[in-house]
């Protein structure tokens, strides 16, 4: 049997954490703000804390899995000596900012300081499709590893806090782009009456074959060099960026999505790489 945990936030995620540990046998100390919100995992046998202070004193390693940093603020603001010599596990979303304040303050306080960015829904949690990253005090990831692997893959970054933020927020940038994507393509083939259903099949398969060129786009974007062996130049697939910007418009979609992209596309082409292949777009993005 393991060291105890405590687990503050039983919103979805946070729920679905406990009985993470719960299924895997560890002594799960809970608060949170709502407190009718750990009835249910009170009957499997989770310990209720009635206040944040409890919370702490009962175990050596404390998660958080809160809204935001605003939530994750208020909660720790008058604890901070009693976090001395604890690992604390943030698993909130937030900006680089936000982490780094946190992770200085806590640190000052004599806490080990991890921070975790969660890749996955509240029923993947415990799968092993849920990946869960992490970065900042190395001995806090050993100490809490035992608990943590009860959630999915955890994939450990370095030492610097932003780390798992900042990837977690790119991963969450691949996906919304993804998804935008794939809402305005389903509504402009809508306006044709094709019906979301009917279209899938296309697209599908369509973003599937997109994907394999990441690996070619890695090495160009990692090199600089966005112009050997192109097949696929910029000035060529411009015409059907702004092709589909104003395709969008004559059909009553509106272009919003694809409008950011066609500017990016217009900004590198001005440069002159109209021969070099569409991954050039990221020098403009990084303000080149
Ligand atoms: P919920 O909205 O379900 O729960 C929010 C939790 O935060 C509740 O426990 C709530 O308490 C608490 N809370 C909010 N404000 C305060 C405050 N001022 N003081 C104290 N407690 C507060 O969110 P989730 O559980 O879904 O998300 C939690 C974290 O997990 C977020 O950072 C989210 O980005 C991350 N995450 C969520 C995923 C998901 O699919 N749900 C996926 C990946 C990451 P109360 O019950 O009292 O309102």
């Amino acid at each position: 049997m393991s060291k105890t945990i405590s687990l503050i936030g039983l919103g979805a995620m946070g729920t679905a954490l406990a009985n993470a540990l719960l299924d895997a046998g560890h002594v799960t100390t809970v608060w949170n703000r709502t407190s009718a919100r750990a009835d249910a995992l009170i009957a499997r046998g989770a310990r209720l804390a009635e206040t944040v202070t409890e919370a702490i004193a009962a175990s050596d390693a404390i998660i958080l899995c809160l809204t935001d940093y605003v939530a994750v603020e208020t909660t720790v603001a008058d604890v901070g000596p009693r976090l001395a010599g604890k690992t604390v596990v943030n698993l909130t979303n937030g900006r680089p900012d936000e982490v780094r304040a946190v992770a200085t303050r806590l640190g000052a306080s004599g806490a080990r300081y991890l921070d975790g960015g969660i890749m996955a829904t509240p029923p993947m949690i415990g799968t092993p499709d849920a990946f869960i990253l992490y970065s900042g005090s190395a001995q806090a990831f050993e100490d809490a590893t035992e608990h943590l692997a009860t959630f999915g893959q955890n994939h450990y970054l370095g030492e610097d806090p932003v780390l798992a933020a900042v990837n977690d927020l790119a991963l969450l940038s691949a996906m919304y782009g993804l998804f935008g994507g794939y809402l305005h393509a389903t509504a402009l083939a809508g306006s044709v009456g094709v019906t979301a259903k009917q279209f899938l099949p296309l697209v599908e398969p369509w973003l599937a074959a997109m994907m394999t060129a990441l690996p070619d786009y890695a090495e160009r974007i990692d090199s600089g060099d966005h112009a050997r062996d192109v097949m696929s130049n910029l000035a060529m697939q411009s015409v059907a960026i702004t092709n589909i910007v104003a395709a969008s418009r004559s059909q009553g979609i509106d272009p919003a999505f694809m409008e950011p992209m066609e500017r990016l596309a217009q900004k590198r082409l001005a440069g002159g790489f109209g021969a070099d292949e569409v991954s050039g777009i990221i020098e403009v993005m990084r303000g080149k």
